[in-house]
């Protein structure tokens, strides 16, 4: 069963990457099909196949030989391992999928931020669309926990966002308040606790390796994505555990 997760996480990757290389550009994510962005080339079935044709051909284009990035190999092989994560935890559950959902769009979301430093209202929208009708079709959270979490988790970035005069953007309280949705108010807590220890730690080891400068701005959005990621399913566990140690 987990070869068949790990394949589905190759394949939604390979669907992902489209979504981060089009959306941005306001592009369709459905035509034109794959085609090669150098020389135009419409890709076949046999040059889509995640990870095994980028292997096959060396990460090239099969007709002008024009190197594609290694990011879309990244983006497949990150998803696989995250799904694989998901089934350990939950297994063939409700629960399971409605990770699998969370985890596609933090993936979207981290990886256009993190290019563009951008967070899409519409990448958002299906987001929170997705989170309603998953929640309502699993009964896991109800609308109540929903607008509480939604509203707290928006409202604390806001206030943030206003002490510290663009520290945060528009998209990172969007996103926050999307997350709302997807999870508890305890654990939406957790989330942006989280995702500030991340940033700090991340935007070291960002600057520290050269990836970016310290005037660069570092984005947000990627901190809370791996956080909700955590959260997600660890969540219960450290905030136990936070008690614990508290008391
Ligand atoms: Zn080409």
């Amino acid at each position: 069963m987990l070869i068949i997760v790990i394949l589905l996480g190759f394949l939604i990757g390979s669907f992902l990457n489209v979504c981060i290389c089009r959306l941005p550009y306001n592009q369709s994510i459905i035509i034109p099909s794959s085609h090669c962005s150098i020389c135009g080339a419409h890709l076949k079935l046999w040059d889509l196949i995640p990870v095994i044709s980028y292997l096959l051909l060396r990460g090239s284009c099969r007709y002008c030989k024009a190197t594609f990035s290694s990011r879309y190999l990244l983006v497949e092989i990150i998803t696989a391992i995250l799904f694989s994560v998901c089934f350990q935890t939950y297994g063939l559950t409700c629960l399971f999928m409605k990770a699998i959902v969370l985890t596609a769009f933090l993936l979207i979301i981290t990886f256009i931020d993190y290019d563009h430093q951008l967070i899409l209202d519409k990448v958002l929208l299906w987001f929170s669309g997705a989170g309603i009708v998953i929640n309502f079709l699993t009964n896991n959270l109800d609308f109540e926990d929903m607008l509480l979490s939604s509203l707290l988790g928006g409202g604390l970035l806001f206030i943030i966002a206003l002490v510290s005069r663009g520290g945060m953007g528009d998209g990172d309280i969007k996103f926050a308040a999307t997350l709302g949705i997807w999870l508890t108010w305890k654990c939406l807590l957790l989330v942006l606790l989280l995702s500030f220890v991340c940033g700090g730690i991340g935007g070291l080891l960002l600057v520290l390796f050269n990836f970016k400068s310290h005037k660069d701005f570092i984005p947000f959005g990627p901190c809370m994505a791996l956080s909700a990621f955590v959260t997600m399913l660890y969540g219960s566990e450290i905030i136990i555990w936070y008690l614990e140690m508290l008391y």
